[in-house]
């Protein structure tokens, strides 16, 4: 039996199989993974979200934007005029 490896989207966990033709994930346009960065050990299960040999993440980390604290980044002019 042949064994099937696996390419995961890192953005948006589409996966698909690694004999399929492609690159890049269909849905966002994010480069596939077909190995652990880590460790480069091939994503054997379609399912995993982590490398089972290192435990590393196949995923990105969402990065969420820092909202600015209130009042915070106001122009000097309009600070002026509060006064
Ligand atoms: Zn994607
Ligand atoms: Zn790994």
């Amino acid at each position: 039996m042949a064994r099937i490896n696996y390419k995961i989207c890192p953005r948006c966990n589409y996966i698909t199989q690694d004999d399929v033709p492609g690159r890049f994930c269909i849905q966002c346009g994010e480069k596939l993974l077909k190995q652990c960065k880590q460790c480069r050990t091939a994503i054997s299960n379609p399912f995993a979200l982590h490398c089972p040999e290192c435990g590393n993440t196949y995923h990105h980390q969402i990065a969420h934007v820092p909202t600015e604290p209130a009042g915070a980044g106001l122009p000097a002019s309009f600070r002026a005029l509060a006064k």
